[in-house]
């Protein structure tokens, strides 16, 4: 064990939408029955990515003992693409433009890098 950051859930505020599940490159989270859940506390970076995606603020980062990130099992999770993932600018796809969670009108959006100075500066 060590005591590290790690994304927390708080079920209570989890509407099982799934919007998280995708920016977790590790793989770290699923939907199980009906809610996000960290499936394998080692796959969790504690990066903090799929933070700001959570409609609800259901996600969270904190640090506490657990078991250290294995990096050699994350990056061997199957590669996965969404295709409803796209910036809410260009509507630009992941395969096109790296994109980024973000938080803008009380809204969780993904923007990419290409319009994100638009977004920060007008
Ligand atoms: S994005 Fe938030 S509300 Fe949706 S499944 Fe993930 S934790 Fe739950």
């Amino acid at each position: 064990m060590v005591k590290r950051t790690i994304v927390k859930i708080d079920e209570s505020k989890c509407n099982g939408c799934g919007q998280c599940v995708a920016p977790c490159a590790e793989g770290a989270i699923q939907i199980v029955d009906g809610k996000a859940k960290i499936v394998s506390e080692d796959l969790c970076d504690g990066m903090g990515f799929c933070v700001g995606i959570c409609p609800t603020g259901a996600l969270s980062v904190e640090e506490r003992h657990t078991i250290e990130f294995n990096r050699e099992k994350a990056e061997a999770q199957p590669a996965k693409t969404d295709e409803s993932i796209r910036c809410f600018m260009c509507r630009s796809g992941e395969s096109e433009r790296y994109l980024i969670p973000a938080r803008h009108n009380m809204e969780s959006i993904w923007v990419c890098t290409r319009c994100l100075p638009a977004l920060i500066h007008g």
